[in-house]
């Protein structure tokens, strides 16, 4: 079944074409990702489907029903949770608290109802969150505030806000960036494991081919806010025109 379907979406800023009728499907279950340079349009794709950026032209269907004006908190409310390439954290909050507040910001109800239902409501996300600190390997740091975590810390953490939303689909900025090679290797190995723990549809952007195409089931390649090539990540990965434009970056 298809979980998100994008028709001819169009973006421009001034005079720079971001995304130039994009078409995409992301099927229920599926890992796919979404590669290209710098400034190829993957974050301002991931921007239009979080309502952060309203497109020009086009549209945007979660299980059929059009996202399109609808605000970033509705959005969130309608099953989709995102990461930041510059991550979204409460600096000064501990790497728990963090956790914890991404929950009672969404699910919050009105007091009365909070009220009657808060112990029963509290243990959920209190077991949610364990939930992930365990999945993460956090414990060390539940307690550390996050800005005197390491970097690699602190991209788990805004994963681990980001699942805390317990999302229909997730939409990852650039997971890997940044990171260590080992840290690369094991953050790809827990990606990959979020569909069956947690029953997360994924759409990833990434600028790391090779990742990439470990984690996809499928991969569409962006150029200049254009797709260049879609299918398998092999497929893609050898395709000449994104090779051509992987190169062109250097
Ligand atoms: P990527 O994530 O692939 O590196 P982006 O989606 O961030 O690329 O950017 C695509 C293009 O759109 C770039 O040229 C970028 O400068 C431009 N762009 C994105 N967001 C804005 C904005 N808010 N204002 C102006 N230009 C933007
Ligand atoms: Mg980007």
């Amino acid at each position: 079944m298809t979980l998100l379907r994008i028709d001819d979406l169009a973006i421009s800023f001034g005079g720079i074409t971001a995304l130039a009728g994009i078409d995409l499907q992301v099927e229920e279950g599926e890992i796919i990702a979404v590669i290209g340079p710098n400034g190829s349009g993957k974050t301002t794709l991931l921007n239009c489907i979080s309502g952060v950026y309203k497109p020009d032209r086009g549209e945007i269907f979660l299980n059929g029903e059009s996202l399109l004006g609808l605000s970033p908190d509705f959005i969130s409310h309608c099953g989709i949770a995102r990461t930041f390439q510059n991550l979204r954290l409460f600096l000064h909050t501990t790497v728990l608290d963090n956790l914890l507040l991404g929950r009672h910001i969404k699910f919050r109800k009105n007091p009365i109802h909070a009220l009657l239902r808060m112990r029963k409501e509290e243990l959920r996300h209190r077991e949610m969150v364990e939930e992930i600190i365990d999945f993460l390997d956090l414990q060390a740091f539940r307690k550390a505030r996050v800005i005197d975590c390491p970097f690699g810390i602190q991209k788990k953490v805004e994963l681990g806000r980001a699942l805390g939303l317990e999302p229909k689909l997730l939409l990852l900025d650039e997971p890997v960036s940044g990171l260590t090679m080992e840290e690369k290797e094991e953050s790809a190995y827990r990606i990959g494991e979020i569909r069956g723990r947690f029953h997360a549809t994924i759409l990833l952007v990434e600028h790391d081919l090779r990742i990439a195409s470990r984690l996809a089931d499928r991969m569409v390649a962006f150029n200049y806010g254009q797709k260049i090539a879609e299918g398998s990540p092999e497929q893609v990965q050898k395709n000449p025109e994104v090779i051509r434009a992987y190169l062109g970056e250097e």
